[in-house]
């Protein structure tokens, strides 16, 4: 009894709705990005994009790797907070942050990599901004004996020194983006030789690496159903830690950059919910920045995964793959789009949607660190905010309550961003 669960959780068939399938390109001749996603990604993963099965087992040699990257994860009771924000809600966060990385992501990479190197892969490759899921792919690669190359984003490259290192040091090769590798980054990098990339670059330059080696597949951070699949390992965890200490959840919180970490936290319970077997009354919030308010204000429609248009058009809440976001310290919160089941989700009215400025959000993260001493990261910033806002409610009608927080990473990498919203006293 280790408290990992054996199997994943597949919320596709107990939705009440079909999950509108991936789309190709409008445009007459157009090449079919939905034929190309088997040269992109292992076949099990195809597979898992569609299955209809509601349990998947998650593979031995994944499950000792949650082991040894630290799952499961602790569940702990925030005792420090709820008494300076003087409400009776308890409040329980799901320590994503403890593990290598310092975020969930490594929850997929590592499923990612396994079921790559089972059919025969020898090199993942993957694009990271900030950084966060580039060091999940080479942690990854590195426990499931692949090579990895990521690109970088030319910025990040230079202003982000140290989760490079932390690549390095996992035996990835780190490349900035536009490169002189690809033709794509060739031809950026004609336009502008100090062009500082962006993530459709970077994932431009990962699949056009992927399409002209041997034994290469591309690894996706989030977004994609199977990403979401892995990420349940989290919701699976809390439910049964949440059991144990005798409590349910009246609210579950968490950060909605492409879905992955709200979506592996709260799908356990909305599937128990919709198979009716409990959580009728838990409400559901997902948080996203005001700097790409896709949920608050976005439209459900199709649209590209990428800025590049090289992957296919999927049915979510979105802004547009040209949207420009503002520079906001939270990367892992500027996408365009979000996870279809998600946006079907909120389309549903099953999920709430707030959104929350950075400034609001890194105030209401130093609230926590002062009394809990622990730093989250950006993107979980926001979700604290929506904790705090939650908190608060529970104060002024004296009710008692159970909050879940899913505390989706730490911000030890993050401090330059925390140096510019400190408080100056
Ligand atoms: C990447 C990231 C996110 C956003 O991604 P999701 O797929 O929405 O979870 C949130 N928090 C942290 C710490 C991240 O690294």
């Amino acid at each position: 009894m280790t408290g990992i669960p054996h199997r994943w959780y597949n919320v596709i068939p107990d939705l009440s709705r079909p999950l509108p399938p991936p789309r190709d390109p409008e445009e007459l001749g157009a090449e079919s990005r939905i034929e190309l996603l088997p040269r992109l990604f292992p076949d099990a993963l195809i597979d898992q994009e569609q299955t209809s099965e509601r349990w998947v087992e998650i593979p031995t040699e994944v499950f000792d790797a949650y082991r040894t990257l630290g799952r499961p994860t602790p569940l702990v009771r925030l005792k420090r907070l709820e008494r300076v924000l003087g409400t009776r809600a308890r409040i329980y966060a799901k320590r994503e942050d403890v593990n290598p990385t310092g975020s969930h992501k490594p929850n997929t990479a590592v499923a990612q990599a396994y079921y790559a190197r089972q059919e025969g892969v020898k090199k993942l490759v993957t694009e990271t901004g900030a950084g966060q899921w580039g060091s999940a792919v080479a942690l990854a690669s590195a426990v499931m004996g692949l090579r990895c190359t990521v690109f970088m984003t030319r910025s990040s490259y230079l202003t982000k020194p140290y989760r490079r290192t932390l690549m390095l040091s996992f035996g990835a090769e780190v490349v900035s983006s536009p490169s002189e590798r690809t033709e794509i980054g060739r031809r950026f990098l004609a336009s502008d030789p100090n062009h500082p990339g962006s993530l459709g670059i970077a994932i431009s330059e990962g699949v056009e690496t992927v399409l002209s080696e041997e034994s290469t597949k591309y690894a996706v951070g989030s977004v994609m159903n199977f990403t979401i699949l892995h990420q349940t390992v989290i919701g699976l965890e809390a439910m049964r830690q949440m059991e144990e200490e005798g409590v349910e959840p009246d609210v579950i919180i968490g950060c909605v950059g492409g879905g992955s970490n709200f979506g592996g936290i709260a799908l356990p319970f909305i599937g128990s919910r919709l198979r009716g077997e409990g959580y009728e009354r838990t409400r559901i919030i997902g948080v996203e920045s005001k700097g790409a308010p896709r949920m608050t204000t976005g439209r459900y429609d199709y649209e590209f995964v990428d800025s590049a248009g090289y992957l296919p058009r999927l049915k979510m809440y979105n802004l547009g793959k040209d949207f420009l976001p503002p520079t906001i310290h939270a990367a892992g919160l500027r996408y365009h789009g979000l996870s279809p089941i998600v946006s079907l989700l909120l389309r549903e009215h099953l999920i709430e949607a707030r959104s929350y400025q950075q400034e609001e959000a890194f105030a209401a993260a130093l609230k926590l660190t002062r009394v809990e001493g622990l730093l989250p990261a950006p993107e979980t910033a926001h979700a604290v905010s929506a904790v705090l806002e939650e908190a608060e409610r529970y104060r002024r009608t004296n009710e008692e309550g159970v909050i879940l927080l899913c505390f989706s990473g730490h911000g030890l990498l993050d401090l330059q961003s925390y140096e510019r919203f400190l408080p100056s006293e």
